[in-house]
């Protein structure tokens, strides 16, 4: 179902990966490749739009890259040298194909693709604005107000418009932009979400995750930093800071579930920081039991870290088939459900009797870890103890990672001893806050935490104007003039 409706913020909101090609034989294979090893950050639908002489090209599908971008003449259809390309998903209401990215437009300076990894926090207010100036949106996408507003801008270059649209906007964004002038990446002053940069022979590349450099065996070369825009084209490559500097706050959630473990972000390994967060979950929460076993997949690095530290055995107690979707991405509740039994299976063998440690990166619903503490009682479990490598989740995203609304969240409802219980653990434990940031090699600054850890602490780095403007619609009050 379609939403004509911008206050409906479910419908704006998504959670993604990017990546772009410049200077390549055939840049719309490597793009292909690059969102196939980001297919964890998006599974709903993939884009590639690539530039040759005669223009852009795009193609655009629901579905996974693998389906999409694998056959020869999807590829020959996309011909150029530079490209630009997305995975997304989001809600069932935003997957309409017209949300599928990189967006595209052509504005008084030629064509302009873009892909967007991230929320924009006043998307909604912005748009209602361009609305009511006569901007014709195609699409529900927050993505769609940066075109207006570098259409709409009152500057005459085009770089100025990115950067005079770009200032009007709040929140998280890393930004792939294709343009007959080159191509643009840039990251949002706090440098919220991730995008790195990369070479192979005379390409450039970015992407969200260094795992899609690997993937097409290019360098890492560096981060693109909070606030820096850079562009590539026939003259080089340039680097500007247009933005008001600003003190760095990228996501914690990268480290803790988000980003594969195989990637580093920020300049760290996920893998490292996985376990290093095991290991403190172990110090601060350690347990008597027999067996430590992970939820796979997104447990197994906290699971090493966590039986290393204790001493504790590390066993496969579940297996996980492969071959079922992300259960958190299921649009229903009831597809969720079934989603848990057919993911993961108890080795029973192994379980009967024992006193198992189990972790999980993140509690969220709770509906994993309910299905999985049962699982292990039903396999015949002595006692089950829940560790989980992240503090209680207790506040929605407004950055891009696709959390549910706050009265969904099972630590906004309850304390972690009432937690346990819905569960049925024997107990439940989460690492601290402080922990994590120990974890990461960090001190956590409390006046001015060094990273955006709102989904666990409520410190928003940014205005959250659409939210705040819905709160007082809903009570009845009236709306702030737009300007
Ligand atoms: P829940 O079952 O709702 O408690 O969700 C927790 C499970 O979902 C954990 O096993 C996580 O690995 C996973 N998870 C946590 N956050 C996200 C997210 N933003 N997107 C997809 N999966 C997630």
């Amino acid at each position: 179902m379609l939403t004509t409706n911008p206050y409906d913020d479910d419908k704006l909101r998504e959670e993604c990966g990017i990546f772009a090609a410049w200077n390549a034989d055939n840049a719309a294979s490597f793009v292909a490749l690059g969102l196939h090893a980001l297919q964890h950050r998006g599974q709903e639908a993939a884009g590639i739009t690539s530039l040759d002489q005669s223009g852009f090209h795009s193609h655009r599908a629901q579905g996974h890259v693998a389906g999409n971008f694998d056959r020869d003449e999807v590829i020959r259809a996309l011909p150029g040298r530079t490209a630009i390309g997305h995975v997304r998903y989001s809600t069932t209401g935003s997957s309409a194909l017209r949300n599928v990215q990189p967006l595209f437009a052509e504005l008084a300076d030629g064509g302009f693709a873009v892909a967007h990894n991230g929320n924009i926090s006043n998307a909604m207010k912005l748009r209602r604005t361009l609305n009511r100036r006569g901007s014709i949106f195609q699409s529900t996408s927050d993505t769609e107000v940066v075109i207006h507003l570098v259409a709409t801008s009152a500057h005459t270059q085009l770089l100025d418009r990115i950067v005079d649209a770009l200032t009007q906007v709040e929140g998280a964004y890393a930004l792939l932009m294709l343009t007959e002038q080159g191509l643009i990446a840039c990251r949002d002053p706090l440098g919220i979400r991730p995008l790195v940069m990369g070479r192979i022979g005379d390409t450039v590349v970015f992407a969200s995750e260094t795992v899609a450099l690997d993937v097409i065996g290019a360098r890492y070369e560096r981060d693109v930093g909070p606030g820096e825009m850079v562009i590539v084209n026939a003259d080089g490559l340039r680097s500007f800071r247009p933005f008001a500097s600003a003190s760095p706050r990228p996501c914690i959630f990268e480290h803790v579930y988000f980003s594969r473990p195989d990637s580093v972000v920020d300049g760290i390994s996920v893998y490292e920081s996985r376990k290093n967060i095991g290991a403190v979950l172990a110090e601060e929460a350690g347990v008597e039991a027999d067996i430590v076993v992970p939820v796979p997949d997104s447990g197994v690095p906290a699971a090493i870290g966590y039986a290393q530290a204790s001493g504790i055995p590390f066993e496969l107690g579940i297996i996980r088939s492969h071959y079922v979707g992300r259960t958190f991405i299921q649009p229903s509740q009831e597809v969720r459900h079934l989603g848990v039994k057919l993911k993961h299976n108890a080795n029973s063998a192994l379980i009967k009797g024992k006193r198992v440690v189990l972790i999980d990166d993140s509690i969220v619903r709770g509906t994993t870890s309910l299905k999985i503490v049962q699982m292990m009682r039903d396999a015949g479990a002595r006692e089950v103890h829940m560790r989980i490598a992240s503090p209680p989740t207790r506040h929605s995203c407004f950055y891009g990672v696709d959390t549910p609304e706050r009265a969904k969240l099972l630590a906004a409802q309850m304390d972690v001893e009432a937690m346990a219980k819905y569960i049925n653990a024997d107990s439940l434990a989460f690492i601290s806050i402080d922990g994590l940031y120990r974890a990461l090699g960090d001190h956590r600054d409390a006046a001015a935490p060094q990273r955006c850890d709102a989904c666990f602490t409520g410190d928003y780095p940014t205005r959250l104007t659409d939210l705040t403007d819905k709160k007082a619609e809903e009570s009845g009050l009236k709306l702030a003039a737009v300007s």
